[in-house]
């Protein structure tokens, strides 16, 4: 994506995301660059909107059938499990591997990427799906003063405090499928939902492009690549549990990994409602921090501000993402939205806020300094009393600035 094409911002007019959001992307002060993907929004209608508004002529039957013949090619009692369902013990995970062992009769092995800091919430949650789910989990916990360093750094170079989550997220899966022999993994929801390269809704399968990749001494990881780590104090090992498997590797393994959102139709709240209904999931007691809602992301003490540094640099922030969300699936109409979008979107999450600063090492101000630096001059105004974002769903600009 070119820098000429980042500064036409445009809402779709169905729900209220801009062509902003793009995916994934490492965003420096001054460019962006690992953007595989731009939400489009051709004749005002965005991809993700066209994604869900497709789902009502979709022959749901037919998809379920196909469903059932990809269990039967990987079920096999003869291994200790059949399929391999990462997860966190949110609304989604809760859902899939419920569903899947309850009503398809496959054996999950569920894995877990650990958040940085749980919440209360999110680990009563996660204990509750493995110890009420009749599931065998692997958690797994990268070492805890690495991951600090990295998290730090990819917060200074990249506002993007998440990415050594992702980086470690992503690529466990297929690590942990071919160490346990299993062949078959699932994904809940489809990438599409939120917009992906065109077609890419047409099939279940997770691209290897997504989950693979190449690792030399040139692979960035928190802005910063992995042979200049070495000399900071972190080497290739410990540096090798967020990396991906290669692409050869992983075809070799016979892995076939696919989202579960193209087989059955799937609507955030009824996920919520399954997940409420058959588990002893539980949203939290209180509104989550930047949106209205109270049970999506809420394992992560963190979790608040990966939307909230998405908002300096993209214009939209958490509410935006799960109102637009919700205006797809019918669950409340634009106007809505847009009321939401304003009272919410771009809160600053206080209340996780010192643990944070402490987790990661700085000073409340300085950390404001870094986050204020990231501010897309196309999409933010400096004026007198503070940053104004000047684009916004609703049109108006308003004043955002957290200094002060
Ligand atoms: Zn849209």
């Amino acid at each position: 994506m070119s820098d000429t094409n980042v500064r036409l911002v445009r809402f779709c007019t169905r729900c209220v995301q801009s062509n902003q959001r793009v995916s994934p992307s490492e965003v420096t002060k001054d460019s962006r660059t690992n953007v595989r993907h731009t939400l489009e929004i051709d004749d005002g209608v965005c991809d993700a909107c066209k994604v869900v508004a497709k789902k009502d002529s979709i022959d749901w039957a037919a998809r379920e059938a196909a469903l059932v013949e990809l269990l039967d090619r990987f079920r096999d009692p003869s291994k200790p499990y059949d399929v391999l369902i990462p997860g966190s013990g949110g609304k989604d995970s809760v859902y899939q591997a419920h569903i899947l062992k309850t009503k398809y009769g496959m054996r999950p092995l569920t894995i877990t990427w650990a958040p940085h800091m749980y919440t209360d919430v999110g680990w009563e949650n996660f204990q509750a799906w493995i110890t009420n789910g009749g599931f065998d989990n692997l958690l797994v916990t990268p070492d805890g003063s690495v991951h600090r360093k990295l998290t730090r750094l990819a917060y200074e170079n990249l506002l993007h405090p998440f990415q050594p989550f992702v980086f470690g997220q992503r690529h466990q899966a297929a690590r942990l499928a071919k160490r346990f022999g299993i062949s078959l993994v699932f994904y809940g929801e489809h990438h599409a939902e939120y917009g992906a390269p065109k077609g890419e809704d047409e099939s279940s399968v997770v691209l290897p492009k997504y989950l693979t990749g190449e690792v030399t001494p040139d692979t960035r990881i928190s802005g910063v690549t992995v042979s200049e780590l070495e000399k900071q104090g972190i080497s290739q090992r410990d540096l090798d549990i967020y990396m991906p498997m290669s692409e050869a590797d992983y075809t070799a393994s016979g892995i076939e990994t696919h989202f579960l959102g193209y087989f059955l139709r799937w609507d955030p709240q009824e996920i919520f409602y399954y997940a409420q209904k058959h588990t002893a999931f539980r949203p939290n007691d209180r509104r989550t921090e930047g949106t209205y809602s109270k049970y999506n992301s809420i394992d992560d003490k963190l979790d608040g501000f990966h939307y909230w540094c998405a908002f300096l640099k993209f214009g939209v922030g958490r509410c935006t993402h799960e109102a637009s969300q919700e205006v797809r699936h019918g669950h409340i109409d634009r106007d809505e939205a847009l009321a939401l979008v304003d009272l919410y979107d771009g809160e600053l999450p206080e209340r996780y806020l010192p643990e944070v600063l402490e987790y990661m090492g700085l000073e409340r101000e300085e950390f404001l300094r870094i986050a204020d630096s990231f501010r897309a001059p196309h999409l933010w105004e400096k004026r007198a009393d503070g940053w104004w974002l000047m684009h916004r769903a609703a049109g108006v600009p308003k004043r955002f600035d957290f200094l002060k």
